[in-house]
């Protein structure tokens, strides 16, 4: 009999693939990280069902999409009376453990079940002297949050019942906003990096939602943001000081002269002279505290490789490094994520496991974070329950793609216009070649989100011919044909999954 296999599952949270250098993107170097890629396989087009924390949590651990596990917002938690991947394995005399971030609720229905240790971040939970909620106690450890996340794994693992196969959920926190580097990594990245093509975009061509985003660098990113205080601010600086929040948008006027910024930690003051200056400050301040969060989280999975390679461990334990969905580094000028736009709708996916996948490879099938679940099952040899909607990802970690692989991947977000991103609702449909997307811009009154009002609007996006998606085609006469083929998809999907249709039906 086959030994089970162990599986640890190290998601980030807002990590775009941008920002690991196995993506080939070339703004950071993520070795261990890339140790993945190099020893396992590197998935190009896993994206995420609903672009934002809290949902896609949901339906990694369920298997389910967000109509069905009800969590479609950030204020939806996850009731935890579900059924989850945690609980099958269990079931099936497995060890589990979750540690870092969970963000999906708090209080006893909605706290983590399925694990045997739990420690978790309450809400997002601070980059520095981070509380936890574990095993139903509140404490507070002293540090940096990406270090104890995994100072609290090794731990778990140290400590485990070695007679049992195991199950470690390690997420961590960074590099979510306000990313808030290490002090030792603060001052890593002194060129500057260069900004994306699309950093100017003037989103024409394009639905309404774009131009409407709150989420702008230069207009829309806050002081906390980019480690700044205001003059009258200013008299809190120091390695460890903590300066009040201040989540105000930084001003982005014609005058750049008004700008006075002051850096938190260390009192240094930045002026400008152009409004260019002003924007490519704001830029570079951003991408490198982001990219020096990443640089802990590259250090956390090395000591978990090393871990694992130091207790004999590596042949049979199934190792993935994730983040909860893509993000914007500048692309359209934006910061966050939400959309089904590539850069957001992409997870960065890498997976190793020496004993039955090959090192070295590259996927490029179209499969979705709803399809994680069932891996984990099938792998183990759990029975994989009926309600879960994904599909094992084992044949394509095993370069053996089903002819009928189904090549589409279905996201709907439905926080519409919450007031800090005013990003619209929408749903859609990517196949290998095409992105249909549909703004159906309406809230139905779940929290956080606000009503409607907006024009509906749909878009196309060739993927081969306009990677950026600057051209939406939807009304393009050459294009008639495909618009209807993408509809047809879209309904099956919907129809498939039981999500509600918004939009008036094909005949
Ligand atoms: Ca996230």
């Amino acid at each position: 009999m086959t030994e089970k296999p162990n599986i640890v599952f190290i998601m980030a949270d807002d990590h775009a693939s941008k920002a690991i250098s196995a993506y080939n993107a070339g703004i950071n170097k993520t070795p261990n990280i890339d140790r993945l890629a190099l020893e396992g396989m590197r998935l190009n087009h896993c994206y995420v069902t609903n672009s934002i924390c809290t949902p896609s949590r949901a339906a990694i651990l369920t298997g389910t999409y967000n109509h069905v596990n009800c969590v479609t917002t950030l204020e939806t938690p996850l009731n935890n009376r579900l059924p989850n991947v945690a609980k099958h394995l269990q079931n099936n005399g497995y060890q589990t453990a979750i540690i870092g971030k969970w963000h999906l609720g708090e209080g006893k229905e909605y706290e983590p079940s399925g694990f045997d240790f739990w420690s978790v971040l309450p809400g997002q939970g601070d980059y520095f002297d981070p509380h936890f909620l574990e095993m139903g106690d509140e404490i507070e450890v002293e540090g940096y949050a990406t270090d104890i996340i995994t100072n609290k794994s090794i731990d778990w693992l140290k400590s485990r019942d070695q007679s049992k196969p195991f199950f470690l959920m390690c997420h961590h926190k960074a590099p979510h906003r306000e990313w808030e580097p290490n002090p030792k990594y603060r001052d890593i990245f002194t060129d500057d990096i260069a900004v994306p093509d699309t950093f100017n975009d003037d989103y024409k061509n394009r639905a309404k939602a774009a131009a409407a985003a709150k989420m702008r660098i230069k207009q829309d990113i806050t002081y906390d943001d980019l480690g700044l205080v205001q003059p009258e601010g200013g008299s809190e600086v120091g390695e460890r000081a903590r300066p009040k929040s201040n989540r105000r948008k930084i001003p982005n006027p014609s005058d750049v002269s008004e700008i006075r910024l002051i850096d938190k930690h260390t009192g240094e003051v930045f002026q400008f002279t152009t409004p260019e200056e002003l924007h490519n400050f704001k830029y570079q301040r951003y991408i490198k505290r982001y990219l020096a969060t990443i640089a802990s989280i590259d250090d956390s999975v090395g000591e978990i490789l090393q871990f694992l390679d130091d207790n004999n461990l590596t042949k049979n334990t199934i190792v993935i490094y994730t983040s909860d969905q893509g993000f914007f580094i500048g692309e359209h000028g934006w910061f966050d994520k939400r959309f089904i736009y590539e850069e957001s709708f992409q997870m960065p996916f890498l997976v190793r496991y020496p004993a039955q996948i090959t090192p070295g490879q590259v996927n490029n099938d179209i499969c979705c974070n709803v399809d994680f679940a069932p891996t984990f099952l099938d792998y183990t040899g759990t029975v994989i329950p009926s309600y879960m909607q994904g599909a094992s990802l084992r044949p394509l970690f095993e370069n053996k793609t089903p002819e009928n692989w189904s090549q589409t991947a279905y996201h709907r977000y439905w926080m519409h216009k919450d007031p800090d991103h005013n990003a619209f609702a929408h749903y859609g449909i990517r196949n290998q070649r095409y992105k249909l997307i549909y703004w159906y811009n309406e809230g139905f009154d779940l929290p956080g989100t606000n009503e409607g009002g907006e024009d509906k609007e749909w878009e196309l996006f060739d993927c081969h011919e306009d990677p950026m998606e600057l051209f939406n085609i939807y009304d393009k006469p050459s294009h008639q044909n495909v618009v209807l083929e993408m509809t047809r998809l879209l309904e099956q999907k919907m129809l498939s999954i039981g999500d509600q249709i918004e939009h008036q039906r094909l005949k």
